[in-house]
């Protein structure tokens, strides 16, 4: 079994490892880190929560370590772009953590607040540098920085950088970059973008493929509770209540909507925070504060603001509404059972949402256990071919065109139960929820 004395990490970098508790490298830290010790560039296919913020950290942290030297006054020695300010702050995080025995600067920089301490903390330039892209070209624009020096590029979560629109920004930063130097790209997914990305900024490179963390999957108890739309506030509260929900993230489409679900639910003596790209930079750090420290219990988020919440006991994550891309279920999930815990993920699904259940059951190539010993079970919900909503501005919305049976009425023309092998037993009760008495035995799968 490879150890990260093994991967011969310097000696301060070992230290913090094992003060943070991380006994063994993970596939992507095991397989990426001997290539990028040796310089080599670096496709390395990997979704959050598998360990690859440090898979490419410890490496660029070793090289600052062994191969002593200064960045230029406003310049930086390795640069990280990440798609969004809450993933460039825990990557921000993450370096000085594993840095804690070694000499080390860095400066995180994006949109949404003031320019003057991101330009001060770069005057006499920094070890790293981890940017959103479109704030770094505007301070590059403004000549407060300078990259001519860089050693290392990361970009990190390249997919997602690519969805939010940035290619054109990653490409004027990098036509600002010495061609001699090293780069790495992380991504979830490899669609055509991403290798025409990959192959015009990586040279050489060595791919490091792991696949989604299938154990952290494994260990999510999922399950899914047909409602109407009219009564998921109320489904969302009876869950949330349950003692056993110690710390929970609930996702919404819409930003108002998580506005909204988290008054709710405060309105009921839940502590609960809204966290979505409209708030502003002080309001996501307290939310994410009070939510880390325990004292907000629950986190009301949409997908993209969620995409760095990377907190290690969340017991529960509740899809309020569920994501219209499946791929973003997996994401969603994985924000539970993480560091070897178990977690929970419970989607309440209505009428007009259920297609989008069928691709993510088509997606993650299972049926989710259905729960429906509970006050607000919808039958019409569980039986619906209504088509999907279709989405307004920015989101990825896929309208409703072309899915087969799409159009016709809820409830319409299917046999109870429709469509699921039946077999196993009951998903269980999420969160100890409430319980319909005298309801007829549905079987879930
Ligand atoms: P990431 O995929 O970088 O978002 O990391 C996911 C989580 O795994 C973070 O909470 C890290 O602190 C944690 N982590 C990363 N590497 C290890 C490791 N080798 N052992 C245990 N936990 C780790």
């Amino acid at each position: 079994m490879t150890t990260f004395a093994d991967l011969h990490l310097a000696e301060p970098l070992l230290r913090a490892l094992d003060e943070e508790g991380y006994t063994q490298p993970t596939p992507i830290q095991a397989g990426a880190i001997p290539y990028l010790l040796e310089g080599r560039d670096l496709l390395g296919l990997a979704q959050t929560g598998t360990g690859k913020t440090a898979a490419f950290a410890l490496p660029i942290l070793d090289r600052l370590f062994r191969e002593k030297g200064r960045a230029h006054p406003k310049g930086a020695r390795a640069l990280v772009l990440a798609p969004t300010r809450e993933l460039a702050s825990q990557i921000g995080e993450s370096f000085a953590s594993y840095a804690r025995h070694m000499r080390f600067s860095h400066a995180v920089v994006f949109g949404g607040v003031g320019q003057g301490r991101q330009i001060e903390a770069l005057r006499r330039g920094v070890d790293v540098l981890v940017a959103a892209p479109g704030r770094l070209l505007d301070l590059m624009g403004q000549g407060h920085v300078d990259l001519s020096g860089l050693e290392v590029l990361v970009l990190d979560e390249a997919d997602r950088m690519l969805d939010m629109g940035f290619v054109r920004d990653i490409r004027k930063i990098v036509a600002a970059l010495p061609t001699d130097r090293q780069t790495l790209l992380f991504s979830a997914t490899m669609p055509k973008s991403i290798s025409d990305l990959a192959h015009g900024l990586l040279r050489d490179p060595a791919t490091v493929q792991v696949t989604p963390p299938s154990s952290t999957v494994d260990r999510i108890r999922q399950a899914v509770m047909f409602v109407d739309t009219a009564n998921k506030r109320e489904a969302l509260k009876l869950l949330v209540d349950s003692p056993k929900v110690e710390r929970a993230v609930v996702f919404t489409l819409m930003k108002h909507e998580a506005n909204k679900v988290a008054a709710f639910l405060g309105e009921h003596g839940i502590t609960a925070e809204a966290i979505h790209g409209n708030k502003s930079q002080g309001a996501r750090e307290r939310a994410m504060s009070g939510f880390r420290s325990g004292n907000v219990k629950v986190l009301v988020a949409t997908d993209i603001a969620a995409r760095g919440i990377d907190v290690d006991d969340v017991t529960h994550v509740f899809n309020y509404d569920l994501p219209n891309v499946p791929e973003s279920y997996v994401h969603r999930i994985g924000r539970t059972a993480r560091a070897g815990r178990e977690g929970w993920a419970v989607s309440l699904c209505d009428a007009e949402q259920r297609a989008w259940l069928r691709d993510i059951e088509k997606n993650i190539g299972k049926a989710i256990p259905v729960v429906s010993e509970h006050p607000y079970h919808s039958e019409a919900a569980e039986h619906s071919t209504m088509r999907p909503p279709v989405l307004g501005g920015g989101g990825r919305g896929r309208g409703g065109g072309g899915r087969p049976g799409g159009g016709r009425p809820p409830g319409g023309g299917r046999p109870a139960g429709g469509g699921r092998p039946p077999g196993g037993g009951r998903g269980g009760r999420p969160g100890g929820g409430g319980n319909r008495q005298g309801s007829a035995g549905r079987r879930a799968v």
